[in-house]
C-alpha cells in the first residue's frame, strides 16, 4: 500500500496570473506532468482535491478579508492589496482548492490511511497575512492546516518547518504568540531577498519566545550550509518540541537554478532535507508529515526537485 499520498489537479492551473507573472500556472503543470511520466503518481495514494468550506479559514483570515478577495475576483479586480497577487475570476475558488487538498492530505493522514503526502498546489499560502494577499499569496494554506489539526483533531502541538527560499512571514504571525505551534524558516538573509523579516532575532513573543525560529543564510549559500542548519538546529529544535504533527512549507526556490534568489541548493539537497524530516516525523510525529508547494519558479528545477521530494517521502 502507497504510504505517500499525493494532492494534483489540473484545476490548480485555472489560477491565471496574467503574462510574465513567476507564480505561472506552469509551475503545477511541470509538476503534474513531472509526476506522471515519473511513475509516481502511480505509487502514491492520490488525492483528488475539493474546495475547502469557509469556515475552516476563519481561525487564520478574518471574514472582511475574505470576502474581499471574493468579491476581487468576482469583479475581476485585476489584483488584491499588491500587484503581484493578481486575480481572475476563478482565484477564490482555486484558492480554496489549495486549502481543500492540503486538509484532504491532513486527514488521509490522521485516519491512517497513508502516512505522509505531498500536495502540488498554487497559490501559494506562507506570505498571506491575516488581512492582506502578499507575495502571490492569498489564503495561508499551511496556517490553516496547523488550525485545523487543533481544532478538527485536538493535537496539542504542530511543527511547520519552512525551507521556501522566502521567510514565511504570514505563517510566522499567525503562531508568534502561540507556544503550542513551532514556526521555523530558513531562508535568504533578510537583508538581500523579499519580504525583509525573518532576522534571527524573530523567536517569538510573550510565552512563544522560543517557539518561533528563524535561519536566515547568506546569498551564495548552498548545500553545505544548509545541511549543517538542518543537522545543528532544526532537526534538534524540532524534536526537542516533540509536535503531534509536522507540516512542511516546501519551497524550492532555493534551487541553485531559480531566477528569484541567490541560495544554490541541489536538487539531491531537497531529497536530502525531506528525508531528514521525514526520519524526525517516524521519531516524534508517528510519521505524520504533510508538505505544501509554496515557492519554485524555474520549471525543470520545479519539476527535478519536487520529485526527488517526493522520492524521499516515499522512501522514508
Ligand atoms: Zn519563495
Amino acid at each position: 500500500m502507497a504510504h505517500t499520498g499525493l494532492v494534483l489537479s489540473e484545476r490548480y492551473e485555472h489560477h491565471d496570473t496574467g503574462p510574465h507573472h513567476p507564480e505561472s500556472a506552469e509551475r503545477a503543470r511541470a509538476i503534474r506532468l513531472r509526476m506522471r511520466e515519473s511513475g509516481l503518481a502511480d505509487a502514491a495514494l492520490l488525492i483528488d482535491p475539493r474546495p475547502a468550506d469557509p469556515s475552516v479559514i476563519d481561525p487564520v483570515h478574518p471574514p472582511e478579508y475574505v470576502s474581499r478577495f471574493r468579491h476581487a475576483c468576482e469583479v475581476r479586480a485585476g489584483f488584491i492589496d499588491t500587484p503581484e497577487c493578481p486575480v481572475c475570476d476563478e482565484t477564490y475558488e482555486i484558492a480554496l482548492l489549495a486549502v481543500g487538498g492540503l486538509l484532504q492530505a491532513v486527514d488521509a493522514v490522521m485516519e491512517k490511511r497513508i502516512r505522509n503526502a505531498f500536495c502540488a498546489v498554487r497559490p501559494p499560502g506562507h506570505h498571506a497575512e491575516r488581512r492582506r494577499a502578499m507575495g502571490f499569496c492569498y489564503l495561508n494554506n499551511i496556517a490553516i492546516a496547523a488550525e485545523y489539526l487543533r481544532s478538527h483533531y485536538g493535537l496539542a502541538r504542530v511543527a511547520i518547518v519552512d525551507f521556501d527560499v522566502h521567510h514565511g512571514n504570514g505563517t510566522q504571525h499567525q503562531f508568534e504568540r502561540d507556544p503550542n505551534v513551532f514556526f521555523c524558516s530558513i531562508h535568504q538573509d533578510p537583508n538581500t531577498l523579499y519580504p525583509g523579516s525573518g532576522f534571527d532575532w524573530e523567536r517569538g513573543q510573550g510565552d512563544a519566545v522560543g517557539t518561533t525560529l528563524n535561519i536566515p543564510v547568506a546569498a551564495g549559500s548552498g548545500d553545505a550550509e544548509y545541511k549543517r542548519a538542518f543537522e545543528e538546529i532544526i532537526l534538534p529544535a524540532v524534536g526537542d518540541f516533540t509536535p503531534e504533527f509536522v507540516l512542511v512549507s516546501a519551497g524550492f526556490d532555493g534551487h541553485r537554478d531559480d531566477p528569484l534568489a541567490y541560495i544554490q541548493l541541489s536538487t539531491a539537497c531537497y531529497h536530502w532535507m525531506t528525508y531528514r524530516l521525514v526520519e524526525l516525523s517516524g521519531e516524534v510525529a508517528q510519521h505524520r508529515l504533510v508538505s505544501t508547494l509554496e515557492g519554485g519558479y524555474d520549471l525543470d528545477a520545479l519539476a527535478d526537485s519536487t520529485q526527488a521530494h517526493v522520492e524521499a517521502l516515499m522512501t522514508g
